[in-house]
């Protein structure tokens, strides 16, 4: 007998289900994904595609990498969860080795991105009143124009986004929004001493990856330091060596004061983010003024520590930014005129499609996924192309030439 799925498809009835019975706070691909390795993915009808997202650069290391697998497997058959009211060894261990890794004194862990974000703002303005000394309430945090740090409320209150902000008021006060990409601007809102922090994406994702001129980061480092304001980088999409280097940061040398991390902390597993600073800003926060049950769990903490040896042993820097390197060229070199800009950073790239039409950019993405490649549109007329960072050379050759073509074809 046949099976009914040779005969119907089944990415319909899933689609139909989650249309049905989900939140529509998402306009997913009309894909549906059943199997994840490497760079690899395949949809419920046993279709391959190569994931040019990586759950937003959560999969750095690739999809169900075994090591991470294991070390997931082997901790969760012991302990997952114990809170911090008890101490756990696995978040001993994963203390000492996060903290040795990135060079700082002390890390405050928690599960997802925002929740890091937001740690970072606490530990800044805590810093602002305790050490620098700003009058009570006046701690003023300086943010990107077009920034992406989340979605809690306090994180929106300084979106830019229209989309992120429309009917969720009141806002939060006590942020200044600047330029990107601007010393002047910088410079300028710099001279206000209630300012206690700059909270910056070394290269801006969600408004469509947007490299800074070359040494803006530096000199950024160097202004924070003498107006006395702590430099706050969000990492979460750009760190774990998906720019070429362990960090964004390291390209200019810069050690931030307060390092955010979260999405490939974990390869893809399960929530896992961070907080880095060293102990006069750390030891400010006492028990009981900032926590949260998952935050520094065996198991995240035992998968956190795999997935940051992956990242080393595999030399997942170097190869992207070899990777990034041939995409960029051979994506550059094709010439296409639906493609005004193509730009990045190892394997963070995007490419702006003609703005004319304003679903070119949704069409190439359809398009692509057809010939088996998957990447989603951001803000518009963006596409992000990031896959997993152990993508082979051919496997990269492979992907230029769907992309051309999906782009001659459109
Ligand atoms: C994804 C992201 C966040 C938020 O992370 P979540 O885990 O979705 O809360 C914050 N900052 C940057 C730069 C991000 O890319």
């Amino acid at each position: 007998m046949l099976s009914a799925n040779i005969i119907m498809p089944n990415t319909p009835y899933f689609l139909e289900k989650e249309e049905h019975h989900s939140a529509h706070n998402y306009q997913p691909l009309p894909v549906v994904l059943t199997k994840g390795q490497g760079v690899y993915v395949w949809d419920v009808d046993n279709k391959r595609y190569y994931d040019f997202l990586s759950a937003y650069s959560a999969v750095n290391q690739g999809h169900c990498h075994s090591e991470i697998i294991a070390a997931f497997i082997e901790q969760a058959q012991k302990l997952t969860l114990t809170s911090r009211a008890f101490h756990n060894d696995a978040f001993a261990e994963f203390a000492e080795f996060i903290t040795k890794f990135f060079g700082y004194d002390k890390v405050l862990p928690m599960n997802t991105g925002v929740e890091a974000v937001e740690t970072a703002i606490k530990l800044a303005r805590r810093w602002g009143y305790e050490v620098k000394g700003v009058e009570k309430n006046k701690a003023k945090i300086l943010v990107c124009e077009n920034n992406f740090h989340g979605r809690t409320l306090n994180v929106i209150s300084f979106s830019t986004d229209p989309d992120a902000r429309r009917n969720f008021g009141p806002f939060m006060s006590g942020y200044e929004i600047i330029t990107f990409n601007d010393l002047t601007a910088l410079k300028t809102a710099l001279q206000d001493k209630n300012v206690v922090g700059f909270l910056v994406e070394p290269i801006q994702g969600e408004a469509g990856v947007i490299v800074p001129d070359e040494g803006y980061l530096a000199e950024v480092a160097k202004m924070c330091k003498e107006a006395n304001v702590l430099l706050l980088a969000d990492e979460i999409q750009t760190g774990l060596c998906r720019t070429g280097k362990m960090l964004a940061c390291d390209h200019e040398n810069v050690r931030p004061d307060i390092l955010v991390l979260g999405k490939a902390l974990s390869g893809g597993t399960m929530p896992v983010s961070a907080v880095l600073a060293d102990d006069e800003i750390m030891m400010l926060i006492k028990p009981g003024e900032h926590g949260s049950t998952y935050g520094g769990n065996p198991l995240a903490s035992c998968v956190a520590m795999t997935a940051l040896r992956v990242l080393e042993t595999e030399n997942m820097a170097a190869n992207a930014t070899i990777q990034g390197n041939y995409f960029r060229e051979h994506i550059k070199a094709a010439d296409h005129p639906l493609v005004s800009v193509v730009r990045g950073k190892g394997l963070f790239n995007a490419i702006v499609i003609d703005h004319t039409d304003k679903d070119k950019a949704w069409d190439l993405c359809i398009q692509l996924m057809e010939n088996g490649l998957l990447a989603k549109p951001t803000h518009g007329d963006k596409i992000r192309f990031a896959p997993p960072l152990n993508i082979t050379t051919t496997q990269m050759k492979e992907c230029v030439d769907i992309i051309n073509h999906s782009l001659r074809s459109l």
